[in-house]
């Protein structure tokens, strides 16, 4: 704690600031606010921040994470949707002089743009977050595929979408938003979280998942957008085998044999089911149908 400064997250001191402001929580934006410190602790240690590095927050809510960001890491840019919080976060955050608070939607603010005008020079950008669960995956995948060089996103979710993201193949949680995650990062769940830590309660558990950011692709891939195509068509139907759910959703019925060949080529099974290929099949799975599809104009 910064000498003389209250931790924000405390149930009591959480309280206090919701009083004062007769702040109305917004269940739609996803307002739970964390009031445990020692969660907090745990977070920032799994960020692995230093003074020379910077960190973007996505929704600051009224600074709990934001200030133990702050003192951990040389810059913080927090991004805050609702307006009503900005003079909250002005009093909370009054003694910390390397924070700034954008007001927006994550999902529509120009990120890079607004890296380059508060975290320019600093030796790299992770996000850190407690995230408002109903635009959990859009904002992670958002972030993934924006190209934005981030060095790690260590996020606290729901706790059944971080298992999803973190599953292996061959497992009951295996499926495209696994793929997709681990193809641009190596991701681990690090903590399960109960919703007694918050206030208010979610009605889910949560967790807290790290993606650290591959720096080469870990899996080389011909074109992105078709293997994309191949792993959702792959998991279409959970049920069907691949070569079925490539049929229906890739390939058309009529080219029925396309599929087959293609999968013959790849050196996969027909019969195998989506949720037992790992990134490296499809991958090549992927790269055959490119292959194969070029050939076959
Ligand atoms: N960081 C605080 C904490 O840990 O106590 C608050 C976390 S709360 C789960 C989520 C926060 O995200 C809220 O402050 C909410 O207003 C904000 N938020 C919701 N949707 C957002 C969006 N699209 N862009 C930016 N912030 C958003």
């Amino acid at each position: 704690m910064t000498a003389g400064y209250k931790d924000i997250a405390t149930p009591t001191r959480t309280r206090e600031i919701i009083e004062k402001y007769g702040f109305h929580l917004k269940k739609s934006l996803g307002q739970n606010f964390l009031t445990d410190i020692n969660i907090l602790h745990n977070i920032i240690d799994v960020a692995e921040l230093t003074k020379e590095k910077a960190v973007i927050e996505v929704g600051p809510g009224i600074g709990a994470l934001t200030e133990q960001l702050a003192r951990a890491a040389g810059k913080v840019m927090a991004l805050e949707i609702d307006q009503r919080l900005l003079p909250i976060l002005e009093e909370t955050l009054a003694p910390y002089d390397n924070i700034t608070v954008v007001h927006g939607d994550v999902l529509k603010l120009d990120v890079p743009a607004l890296i380059k005008e508060h975290l320019e020079g600093y030796e790299s950008v992770s996000v850190v977050a407690n995230l408002p669960y109903y635009v959990t995956t859009p904002i992670l995948m958002g972030l993934l595929e924006s190209g934005i060089k981030l060095d790690k996103i260590v996020v606290m979710i729901q706790k059944e979408v971080a298992e999803r993201i973190a599953a292996k193949p061959g497992t009951k949680d295996y499926g495209s938003l696994s793929v997709a995650a681990q193809f641009y990062a190596e991701a681990r769940v690090e903590m399960i979280v109960p919703a007694s830590v918050f206030v208010p309660r979610p009605n889910v558990d949560s967790a807290v998942i790290k993606l650290a950011i591959r720096k080469e692709p870990v899996v080389a891939v011909k074109d992105e957008a078709l293997f994309f195509r191949v792993v959702k068509a792959s998991f279409a139907q959970r049920r069907k085998t691949l070569q079925n759910n490539l049929v229906t959703n890739l390939f058309g019925k009529d080219r029925k044999e396309l599929a087959t060949q293609a999968l013959e080529r790849a050196g996969i099974e027909p019969n195998r089911r989506g949720e037992t290929l790992s990134l490296q099949e499809f991958a090549t799975l992927a790269n055959t149908i490119y292959d194969f599809m070029n050939e076959n104009r």
